[in-house]
């Protein structure tokens, strides 16, 4: 099943963007999964083809409109059973579980705000799903869109190289990974690690998980099971 991903923007040629290169690149191409854009623009009626005014209420700044969104919106969802998502900071927090689920969904459509945000009306009357990226601020929807399709992509069935090297990444074994080498063996007379060039496979994989443990509970102790926590190993 090809994975379609429909993007309504105010910038369509933002996209693919980064995703145009390397594994997700070459997996659009072989049709792996697509993209589609929409410009919102287009779905704007009155001569100047407005899509923002000023908020109600007052205040800084301009808010897209709810008729002119809703419109790309039932354009592209007619008979449509993707998941609707509307990038936006005060969403759900995206994690890796949720990526996993979208890339087991036929596609996404995904709308990227501008401006100040877009008319909350619009999102509780076509039911958009608010993701946010990160605790920060974006000028754009886009960028956020593009890290979505981004995490998506790369764990669709046969866009990675090696399906494998997905299974030990950080997050998902609820772990942040363990470090990397690779030659030279001495570096600005660093060593590799002893155990990782010793042939040891299940002393390896102790050394790898005891450090994806130690860097989690030292960088990311909310990631580890709420019993272990506060258990020490
Ligand atoms: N006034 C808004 C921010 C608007 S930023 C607020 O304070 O909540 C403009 C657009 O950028 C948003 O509509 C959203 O689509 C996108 N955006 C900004 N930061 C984002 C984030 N952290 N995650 C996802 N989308 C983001």
């Amino acid at each position: 099943m090809t994975f379609k991903a429909t993007v309504l923007t105010l910038y369509p040629e933002m996209f693919p963007g980064h995703l145009g290169y390397s594994l997700a690149g070459k997996a659009l191409e072989r049709e792996q999964w697509t993209l589609e854009t929409v410009q919102i623009r287009e779905f704007a009626t009155d001569k100047h083809r407005s899509v923002d005014d000023t908020p109600a209420g007052g205040g800084a700044g301009m808010v897209l409109k709810p008729d002119v969104l809703a419109r790309a919106i039932d354009h592209v969802s007619q008979g449509d059973n993707r998941p609707r998502l509307l990038m936006s900071p005060r969403g759900k927090p995206l994690t890796q579980e949720r990526v996993r689920q979208l890339a087991e969904a036929e596609g996404a459509i995904i709308v990227c705000g501008r401006f100040e945000g877009i008319d909350q009306r619009v999102i509780d009357a076509r039911n958009l799903e608010e993701v946010c990226i990160g605790d920060y601020i974006l000028s754009g929807g886009e960028p956020a869109a593009l890290t979505l399709l981004d995490a998506v992509v790369r764990i669709l069935p046969g866009v990675m190289g090696n399906d494998l090297s997905g299974v030990h990444e950080s997050f998902e074994a609820g772990l942040l990974e363990h470090p990397h080498y690779t030659r030279p063996q001495v570096w600005e007379e660093r060593d590799i690690p002893a155990v990782l060039t010793s042939g040891n496979h299940a002393a390896i994989e102790k050394w790898r998980r005891e450090q994806a443990l130690a860097l989690t509970r030292e960088r990311r102790p909310d990631l580890l099971p709420k019993d272990s926590q506060s258990v020490k190993k």
